[in-house]
C-alpha cells in the first residue's frame, strides 16, 4: 500500500491554487462589495446579480484555458480524465484553503456531475457532441440537472414527467424541483418518463433528453432561497408541451435511471472531498483561536473539555479522510462500482463536516456564530449537504440492502 500523494496530484493541487490566487482572488478582491453582501449579490426574486453571473463565467473561462476547468471529464469529450482519487484530493484542497469563497465553488471546477463535462454527456450522439461539447467544456455554456419532482426525491422511480413520441420528436410535460442553477443554465439533462410499464416494474422507462433550456416549453418558475440566504440555487421548472428530437435521447430510451446514478455517484466522492477540506479549515480555526483565548486564566487549549473536543474533530477527520481515499482507490481499481462504499463516504463525510463545524463553532463561544468569520456559513452548508444527492438516511438504506445481501466485505 501506498498512502503517499501522487505526484501528477500535487502538481495539478498547486497549479489549482496558483491559478485561484493569480486569478481568481484578485477578481473576488476587486468585487467583494458585491460577492459578499448577499443584498447585492442576490436579486429580489433570489437569483444571482446578473454581474456575478458575468464574474463567474469569466473564471470558468480562464480555469478552462487553464485546463482544470474540464480535467474530470472524459478524454473523448476533451477532458483531462482525471479519475475520483483526484477528484477527492483537489476538491479537499479547495475546501480546505478557499472556503466559502464566491468564485471558485462550482465555478473553477464544474459541480461534479450537473455541469461541466459531466459523464451523463458520454451518452450524447456524435453529432450532438460536435454541435454542443465545445461549448460547455469552453465553460461558456452551462448545464443542469433535472431529476427531482416535488413527488419523487429520494424515489426517483416515481417522476411523473412524462414524453410521448410524436412523430420523430417526444412531447414533454411536467414539473421539476430543486434542480440546481437551472435559471443560468443553458441546456438541462431532463429525466422523463417514456415508458410507464417497464417504470412501474422499476426495470426502466425512464428516459434521458438533452434539451436547450431557451426552448418554448421550459419555464424556470421560481427560485427556492434554502438555509437562511436571500437567494439560491436551487428552481422550479414546468415543462410544458416542450418538444424534442429523438436524436436528443442521452444514452438509450428506457435506460435514464442508470445514468442519473452513475452521475450522481461521482458526485458523491466530490462532494465528500469538499467536505473533509472544510472540516480541516474549521478545526484549523478552532486550534488557532484555542491557543489565543483566555479564560480562567488559561487558554481555552488548556481546557481538557476544549481539548477533546479538537481531538474528536480529528477522529472524525482521519476517518472521513481515510474512508473516502479507500473508496476512490476501489472506484479506480475495480470493474464493480463499490455502491455500498460510496453511500458510506458521501453519509459519513456530509454528517463529519456538521460535527466538526458544530465543535468548531463552540470553542468560538460567541464569535463562532458572528458572520465575519465563515463558521456559521459552513455549519449552514454542513447542513445542507445531508440532503442533496442522496440522503443520510438513503445512504444507510443502501448500505444496509448490501449487507443483508451478504457484502459484507470493507
Ligand atoms: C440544495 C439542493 C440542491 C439540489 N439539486 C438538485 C439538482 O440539481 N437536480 C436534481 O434532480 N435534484 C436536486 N436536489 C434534490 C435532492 O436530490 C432531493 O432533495 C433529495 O433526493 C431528497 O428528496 P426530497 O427532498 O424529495 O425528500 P424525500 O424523498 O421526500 O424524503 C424526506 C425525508 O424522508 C427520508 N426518507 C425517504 N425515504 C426513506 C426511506 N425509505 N427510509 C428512511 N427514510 C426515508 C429522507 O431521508 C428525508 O429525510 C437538490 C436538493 C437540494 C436541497
Amino acid at each position: 500500500m501506498d498512502f503517499n500523494m501522487p505526484e501528477e496530484t500535487q502538481e495539478i493541487i498547486n497549479g489549482i491554487k496558483q491559478f485561484i490566487n493569480k486569478v481568481v482572488i484578485p477578481l473576488e478582491e476587486e468585487n467583494r462589495d458585491l460577492l459578499y453582501n448577499e443584498r447585492k449579490y442576490y436579486l429580489e426574486d433570489g437569483r444571482r446579480h446578473p454581474k456575478v453571473e458575468e464574474l463567474r463565467r469569466i473564471v470558468r473561462k480562464e480555469s478552462a484555458k487553464a485546463g482544470f476547468y474540464t480535467m474530470f471529464g472524459a478524454e473523448e469529450l476533451g477532458g483531462g480524465g482525471f479519475g475520483p482519487l483526484t477528484a477527492l484530493l483537489v476538491n479537499e484542497a479547495i475546501g480546505k484553503h478557499y472556503p466559502h469563497r464566491k468564485l471558485i465553488e462550482h465555478v473553477v471546477i464544474p459541480s461534479p456531475f450537473t455541469n461541466g463535462l459531466t459523464p451523463v454527456l458520454n451518452g450524447l450522439k456524435q453529432e450532438l457532441k460536435d454541435k454542443y461539447i465545445e461549448g460547455i467544456g469552453s465553460g461558456e455554456k452551462t448545464l443542469c440537472f433535472g431529476l427531482t419532482e416535488p413527488d419523487a426525491g429520494s424515489d426517483v422511480w416515481g417522476i411523473k414527467t412524462r414524453a410521448v413520441k410524436d412523430g420523430n420528436e417526444w412531447v414533454l410535460n411536467g414539473t421539476k424541483q430543486w434542480i440546481s442553477h437551472a435559471h443560468y443554465a443553458d441546456y438541462c439533462m431532463l429525466f422523463a418518463v417514456t415508458n410507464p410499464e417497464l417504470q412501474a416494474k422499476r426495470k426502466g422507462g425512464i428516459t434521458c433528453f438533452f434539451v436547450e433550456t431557451k426552448l418554448e416549453g421550459f419555464n424556470v418558475d421560481s427560485v427556492i432561497p434554502v438555509m437562511g440566504s436571500l437567494g439560491g440555487d436551487a428552481t422550479i421548472i414546468s415543462i410544458d408541451n416542450l418538444r424534442i428530437p429523438e436524436e436528443n435521447i442521452i444514452g438509450e430510451l428506457d435506460q435514464g435511471f442508470g445514468k442519473a446514478m452513475n452521475g450522481i455517484n461521482n458526485g458523491r466522492l466530490g462532494m465528500s472531498g469538499k467536505c473533509i477540506g472544510s472540516a480541516q479549515w474549521a478545526l484549523q480555526k478552532a486550534v488557532e483561536y484555542s491557543k489565543i483565548r483566555k479564560t480562567f486564566g488559561k487558554t481555552l487549549s488548556e481546557h481538557q473539555t476544549i481539548q477533546n473536543m479538537l481531538a474528536e474533530c480529528a477522529l472524525d477527520i482521519y476517518a472521513a479522510r481515510n474512508m473516502a481515499l479507500n473508496c476512490a482507490w476501489k472506484i479506480e481499481n475495480s470493474t464493480k462500482t463499490p455502491t455500498k462504499e460510496i453511500s458510506m463516504v458521501k453519509a459519513f463525510c456530509t454528517e463529519m463536516m456538521g460535527r466538526v463545524y458544530d465543535r468548531a463553532i463552540q470553542i468560538h463561544g460567541g464569535m463562532g456564530l458572528s458572520n465575519e468569520l465563515g463558521l456559521e456559513e459552513g455549519y449552514r452548508n454542513a447542513r445542507l449537504v445531508r440532503i442533496p444527492d442522496g440522503t443520510s438516511e438513503i445512504h444507510r438504506r443502501t448500505i444496509a440492502r448490501s449487507l443483508l445481501k451478504g457484502d459484507l466485505s470493507f
